[in-house]
């Protein structure tokens, strides 16, 4: 049997409790132990001079028991003390048995490895992995760096060396097929699969350690690349799957979409009109949509999505609309209604506080097919809510929706044995590499213009030393008639924190500003409070609203033209440029105060200029790629955008163009190796790996 199913229980020692420990790395073949890779490396093929050693690091030592005592402190420690001509090390054992003790006698000789720390009698090593260095087998040091391995209970590091080294022989033997061909791998200068495998398993003492930890190493660049390949072609496969299935046929434009266009009052500007064509050709097609529509805040996404919804209503079917936060599913079931309903078409929000009878009762009236248009959050589709006709399903303001996702909405919201059209929404400009890597199944639209009339936001860096005057400014704006935000700090960490922290702001700034109505929203109030706060904000009632990150995304108020960010430097220049975005959009001028917590480090006062010199959110993001890397932008690998074993966006980002070109050469080339290569990276399971 090939190494590539080959179950690791015919591997020496692999009982079928280990099998199971093993299963939880994602191990069940050979192959797949020989792709758990070390996460990092210690070098015990030196051994360092004890008065070489430096704290902090992980070294090998070898030396003569000079002294060996049993002390007690809280409870019994033996200590022994370690020389080697150079030098004294204190080795520290609180675990330790009889016998233990009888062979680590003064005048034995040790080698022993582990982190040096300084102690109460100078360095030491706490627990040190030991071996007798004068008994027979003992070689007098690793030929190879020692892998670490990423680690799960009940699997110890010996056990995966041990295994690993099994592996690597069978390797030896049976060789895994090589999915790539040499010519794909020649220019970027990457060795073959088998030299990469050995090479990471057991990097010789000679290996550029540094560049093994930073994951830069051409065998480490060689898997990354086959892995960043592997998941372009799935998506690629899948998007050609995608097309052959049975959509809704929509034509567009229809009577409907044109009276909505007659009572916008504003013409569409040209970048709008040319995506409203793209999408519409693609309802047209009679296969299901996948766009992604890529728009500057304010760049009016929402009534390119609207000219769909019209267009698939009047073709009898059903449409949804999914929204990040309750927030802005009320916002957009408040817009779309003004829209719709001279239209005859009334909308129907699926909120948190519709519950019980009611929400079963909307439910059923939806499986029924009464009710074409559909708002809710994301948990509209993890709930069991039935469409009848479901032709579209618009996903707002979520660039981190992964490819996983996609598919189970697609399967979800399959009916009447068609599958609906997506349409996806996003402020965040995602770079074209990094698009087309984790989007390489959807068609990308980009409105790439703003409505006519709208000023720049003004943005200003400050300290928060200068709060009182912020405040002052607050004043100002508000008594002159125009309403502000303040955003409180982000607290990653605790909702309920963050909660707290922004009723103490909105406390505070009441008291300071007696003559102002403050109001407040966070993600911990119930839905009719939240609510209830918008619309006295959007109703002029409340001047000053002080808010969470909840109304990052969406919240359109235009006569607000004043935003305060507390704590700038600590969140993401997309998540600032989001916010900022909640300003400037009425005539008014607008300004947006990021305060910082000083000292500001270096980077973060770069970062925070980006944000004053540019207000295009294509270039924001364009610099902030340039400064910390897509991590931010796309969220990491835990996101769910690409799930990657090996490979690393940012890290690897100087692939990406690479793996494109060689996705064209395998499809072309090489086709028989596709099937093979994303089994490998991505796995039998579901249709995504199935391709
Ligand atoms: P976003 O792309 O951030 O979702 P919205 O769709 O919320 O932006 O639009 C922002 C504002 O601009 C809304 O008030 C909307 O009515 C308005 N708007 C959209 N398109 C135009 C246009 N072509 N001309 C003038 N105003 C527009
Ligand atoms: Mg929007």
């Amino acid at each position: 049997m090939s190494l590539e199913s080959r179950p690791v229980t015919t591997q020496a020692g692999v009982g079928r409790a280990l099998a199971a420990r093993l299963a939880r790395l994602g191990v069940e073949t050979v192959q797949d132990l020989l792709f758990l890779l070390p996460i990092r490396y210690e070098d015990r093929t030196r051994i360092v001079p004890i008065g070489a050693l430096v704290p902090g690091a992980r070294a090998a030592v070898a030396g003569t028991i000079e002294l060996a005592e049993v002390v007690f402190r809280r409870r019994r420690v033996l200590l022994l003390r370690l020389a080697d001509g150079t030098g004294f090390l204190t080795l520290r054992f609180f675990h330790f048995n009889a016998s233990q003790q009888q062979q680590l006698a003064r005048g034995t000789r040790l080698r022993c490895f582990g982190e040096i720390r300084r102690g109460p009698l100078g360095l030491e090593i706490v627990h040190p992995e030991y071996r007798l260095a004068d008994l027979p087998d003992a070689q007098a040091v690793e030929g190879a760096l020692t892998p670490v391995y990423p680690a799960t209970e009940g699997v110890q590091q010996g056990r995966l060396r041990m295994l690993t080294a099994q592996a690597l022989g069978a390797l030896a033997n049976d060789p895994l097929p090589d999915w790539l061909p040499p010519e794909l791998l020649r220019e970027p200068g990457l060795p073959g699969l088998r030299a990469a495998l050995e090479y990471l398993h057991r990097p010789p003492p000679d290996a550029a350690i540094e560049l093994l930890q930073a994951g830069r190493h051409p065998a480490q660049r060689r898997l990354a690349f086959e892995e960043l390949l592997a998941q372009q072609l799935a998506l690629r496969r899948l998007r050609e799957e995608i097309r052959r299935d049975p959509g809704w046929p929509i034509q567009v434009p229809g009577a409907l979409a044109a009276r909505l266009l007659e009572q916008l009052g504003f013409p569409l500007t040209g970048a709008q009109r040319r995506v409203a064509g793209e999408i519409s050709a693609d309802l047209a097609s009679g296969h299901p949509m996948l766009r992604l529509v890529q728009g500057d805040v304010g760049s009016g996404k929402t009534v390119v999505a609207a000219l769909a919804a019209v267009a698939a209503i009047e073709a009898g079917c059903q449409v949804a609309l999914m929204a990040p936060t309750e927030l802005l599913a009320e916002q957009h079931a408040r817009n779309f209604s003004r829209w719709l309903r001279p239209l005859g078409i009334e909308t129907l929000l699926l909120s948190a506080r519709i519950t019980g009878r009611a929400r079963q009762g909307a439910r059923e009236a939806i499986a029924a097919g009464s009710h074409p248009f559909v708002i809710g959050t994301h948990a509209l589709f993890q709930e069991r809510v039935g469409f009848a006709r479901l032709a579209l399903v618009i996903v707002d303001e979520q660039h981190r929706f992964g490819v996983q996702q996609r598919l189970a909405l697609r399967d979800k919201g399959a009916s009447g044995g068609r599958y609906p059209h997506q349409l996806i929404m996003t402020a965040t400009p995602i770079p074209r590499t990094l698009a087309m890597t984790a989007y390489a199944d959807l068609d990308v639209s980009v409105i790439d213009e703003l409505p006519p009339g709208r000023t720049p936001v003004r943005t200003v860096v400050l300290p928060d030393s200068r709060r009182d005057d912020v405040v002052a400014r607050i004043r100002r704006a508000c008594l002159a008639g125009r309403q502000a935000y303040w955003v409180c700090p982000l607290i990653e960490e605790s909702e309920l924190l963050e909660a707290q922290a922004a009723e103490d702001t909105a406390a505070a700034l009441a008291a300071a500003l007696p003559e102002l109505k403050v109001g407040l929203v966070h993600g911990r109030m119930p839905a009719a409070a939240k609510e209830q706060a918008m619309s006295r904000f959007r109703a002029g009632e409340i001047g000053l609203l002080v808010a969470t990150t909840v109304i990052e995304v969406g919240v359109d108020v235009p006569n607000a033209s004043l935003m305060v960010i507390e704590n700038a430097e600590r969140m993401g220049l997309a998540q600032l440029h989001q916010l900022r975005g909640r300003v400037g959009r009425g005539a008014e001028a607008s300004s947006c105060l990021l305060l910082y917590r000083a000292p500001l480090s270096p980077l973060a006062r770069a970062r925070l200029s980006v944000l004053r010199a540019t207000s295009d959110g294509f270039e924001v993001a364009r610099r902030d790629l340039e400064l910390r890397g897509p991590g931010e932008l796309l969220g990491t690998r835990q996101t769910g955008l690409l799930q990657l074993k090996v490979a690393d966006l940012l890290r690897d980002a100087d692939l990406l163009p690479r793996v494109r070109e060689a996705a064209d050469v395998m499809l072309a080339a090489h086709p028989a190796n596709i099937a093979p290569l994303t089994r490998r990276w991505i796995g039998a399971g579901g249709r995504y790996g199935k391709v």
